[in-house]
């Protein structure tokens, strides 16, 4: 049988919780109860999963704070820690039920929306699962109205009138990672675990939790099947004024250099290709997917600390505004997308936030030609895309003697500085 949505529906006659609504500004569908889908409507789908893990729950933080530029503010930050396997058979009893609940808030914005003609907002969805607590096992109120409000802006922010299925089953193709979210003081941190719903959760905590006021959070599986707690808290800015302005080049041979000299390697993807195409010629998918998710792991982590660690050091971090776009395609395009430049500079951004230092992104042009000693615009400097393979050059009017990369990054810092070269 399809999913029932019809006046003579069965289910509408079994109501749930709620009387029925007759006024016509409020939302005519069927509450939410377990009733509604243990009869048999299956999954439908079939294509990739809508909504991944990572894009609900990434490490960087979701919304910046405007009033960051100032010192000693609140900032926002996500903590993500990995959970105990011995927990992942109850996380995806709970992703299931989570599941059910995102179905049915699509189900319903979707009758509701060939009646009527108009989306559900998350208030709406809210109101229609209230009471259906009982219904579930594992999950609460909590976590009901927060799939409810992610439901509601993932479906406006993608402008359809229907999101696709969360798939529960992990031997379809189309499976949705498990991903568990909740509201504000709804998981807390007792005796060294996580306490969320009843249940206690050990990670391998790597943040010192139980020094942070918990936000709203999620739990969030990851493609290998591993299990991770994101939890949002707040954290004081620190300003710290000490050291220089750094200047920080993005390209593709190196991910980015610091006019201090430290530097970020590009080439993950590249150092482990052949594994990854060989394991693919032996149609081995799951050692497939470990090497994708080495590739991130290392280049986020060689991010992290490459970002971290400028930040420590400098006063002020100016970055050329390299069009991520024309990196991204035509022949440099993997490069480009393992230099990871977009998500370097979301880190450099935020990072430099908390720290309460100047962020800023600096026009760049000229800054691999002109010579950062002499300010001169040689024509021994390396030259347009042609001269993409010149590492290193010599000025001929002060004989310094160049590293492209780190010639352009003074360059990119004086431009911050407000003194570029003439
Ligand atoms: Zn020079």
């Amino acid at each position: 049988m399809a999913w029932g949505h019809s006046e003579d529906d069965p289910w509408q006659q079994r109501r749930p919780f709620r009387a029925a609504r007759q006024q016509d500004h409020e939302p005519q569908v069927r509450h939410l109860t377990r009733k509604s889908f243990s009869g048999g409507p299956v999954l439908q789908g079939g294509e990739e999963r809508n909504v991944s893990a990572d894009s609900l729950c990434p490490f960087e933080p979701r919304d910046h704070n405007p009033y960051n530029a100032h010192m000693g503010t609140i900032n926002t930050k996500t903590l993500r820690v990995r959970i105990k396997d011995k927990h992942v058979p109850l996380l995806r009893r709970m992703a299931r039920e989570v599941n059910t609940v995102w179905n049915y808030c699509n189900q319903a914005n979707r009758d509701h929306w060939r009646k009527h003609r108009r989306h559900l907002t998350g208030f709406d969805l809210n109101k229609l699962c209230t009471g259906s607590s009982p219904a579930f096992d594992l999950i609460g109120d909590s976590t009901i109205q927060e799939v409810g409000q992610h439901y509601a802006s993932k479906r406006k922010a993608s402008g359809k009138s229907k999101l696709r299925w969360r798939v529960s089953d992990r031997k379809r193709r189309s499976y949705s990672l498990g991903w568990i979210p909740f509201k504000s003081r709804a998981a807390a941190f007792k005796n060294g675990s996580v306490r969320f719903a009843g249940h206690s959760f050990r990670t391998w905590d790597s943040y010192g939790l139980g020094a942070y006021a918990f936000r709203a959070g999620c739990f969030a599986e990851d493609a290998c099947g591993n299990w991770y707690f994101c939890i949002n808290v707040h954290v004081e800015a620190k300003p710290d004024t000490k050291g220089q302005p750094v200047g920080i080049d993005m390209g593709l041979k190196e991910a980015a250099v610091a006019s201090n000299g430290l530097r970020c390697s590009s080439d993950w993807y590249r150092r482990i290709e052949h594994k990854i195409a060989t394991a693919q010629r032996a149609r081995h998918k799951e050692r497939v997917k470990r090497l994708h998710a080495k590739v991130k792991n290392s280049r986020k982590d060689a991010q992290h600390k490459f970002s971290t660690a400028v930040v420590r050091s400098a006063s002020a971090v100016y970055v050329g505004n390299v069009p991520v776009k024309l990196l991204t395609s035509g022949s440099q395009a993997k490069s480009g997308y393992d230099a990871g430049i977009h998500s370097l500079k979301t880190m450099l951004r935020y990072k430099c936030e908390y720290a309460g230092i100047d962020y800023r992104e600096v026009n760049e042009a000229f800054s691999t030609q002109v010579c950062s000693a002499c300010g001169a615009l040689p024509p021994t400097s390396p030259k347009g895309r042609a001269d993409l393979g010149v590492r290193h050059w010599r000025c001929c009017q002060c004989g310094t003697l160049h590293d492209r990369d780190l010639n352009a990054a003074l360059n990119i810092a004086s431009a911050g500085a407000g003194h570029r070269p003439q």
